[in-house]
């Protein structure tokens, strides 16, 4: 049985992985694509280029078919989508976040005004936030022997992304997750490799590499996008954005007791 779960909660992991490495393939795929068809119009049917041409347009359709299939697989399952606000969220996930770090390790978590809704897999979130944290511990209880987590949730424009050179985070309405720890922090060399599967810095049988690239994974297949700051010494930071709801599909409250944490 043991065995069993741990093959499961590897695949699912794959599947995660999948999804993240698939949805940046498909942006790839469609540079390709959309140069070769400049191509085509220049070399159109009868020039001598124009069935090599027609042929890398073909393959690179199927290269599209079939990362669309791993996207599905990836997403059906392991993807199931609900509205929540991430304040309610985060209530329940505190407490279990404070059995994992243990009592070396101060914990806060501050949630700015206006926090949206999203629409996500609240146990792949709980998932990712628990890979993070997990990451943070080791990284404060390796440096100083403990330290302090902080979580703070927000709405946001991506704007301060996008100041801090994060340009693939697009002008929008997210809503942003920090997980911020007083670890030893990361060179620039290792925040270049972190999101690679199986990069890890810790000992052999201690890290398998496969966290944050499952983090980012979840985070791809949320539609969200997620970036690192990191200062040798003082810590690092993580900051998730995920697409804010919009009013409208925010679902009418059918109960009362919804209806005032709603408003509260
Ligand atoms: P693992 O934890 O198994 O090593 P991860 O993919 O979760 O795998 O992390 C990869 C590497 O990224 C870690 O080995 C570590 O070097 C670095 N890292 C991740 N999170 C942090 C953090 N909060 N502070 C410092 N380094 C980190």
């Amino acid at each position: 049985l043991e065995m069993r779960l741990a093959h499961g909660e590897k695949m699912q992991a794959i599947g995660q992985l999948a999804g993240g490495v698939a949805h940046d393939f498909n942006n790839v795929l469609q540079g390709i694509i959309l140069n070769n068809e400049q191509l085509m119009v220049r070399h159109p049917l009868g020039d001598p280029s124009y069935p090599n041409l027609k042929s890398i347009h073909e393959f690179s359709i199927r290269a599209k078919d079939l990362v669309k299939m791993l996207l599905a697989y990836a997403r059906q399952q392991t993807f199931k989508r609900e509205v929540f606000a991430v304040t309610d969220f985060m209530s329940e996930f505190h407490i279990l976040l404070r059995q994992l770090l243990d009592e070396r390790i101060e914990m806060e978590v501050k949630h700015g005004r206006d926090v949206p809704y999203v629409k996500a897999d609240k146990n792949q979130l709980e998932n990712a936030l628990f890979n993070l944290a997990t990451n943070a511990r080791d990284a404060m209880l390796a440096h100083k022997n403990g330290g302090k987590l902080t979580i703070r949730t927000a709405r946001s424009t991506g704007k301060e992304a996008q100041e801090k050179g994060f340009s693939f985070v697009s002008d929008g309405d997210y809503m942003l997750i920090e997980v911020e720890d007083t670890g030893h922090g990361m060179t620039k060399d290792v925040m270049d490799k972190i999101f690679q599967p199986f990069f890890t810095t810790k000992e052999a049988g201690v890290g398998t590499g496969l966290g944050l690239a499952t983090v980012y994974g979840i985070i791809k297949q949320s539609g969200g996008y997620i970036c690192t700051t990191s200062n040798v010494g003082k810590g690092t930071t993580f900051h998730i954005y995920l697409p804010a709801l919009k009013a409208e599909e925010i679902p009418e409250p059918v109960e009362m007791t919804q209806t005032e944490k709603v408003s509260s």
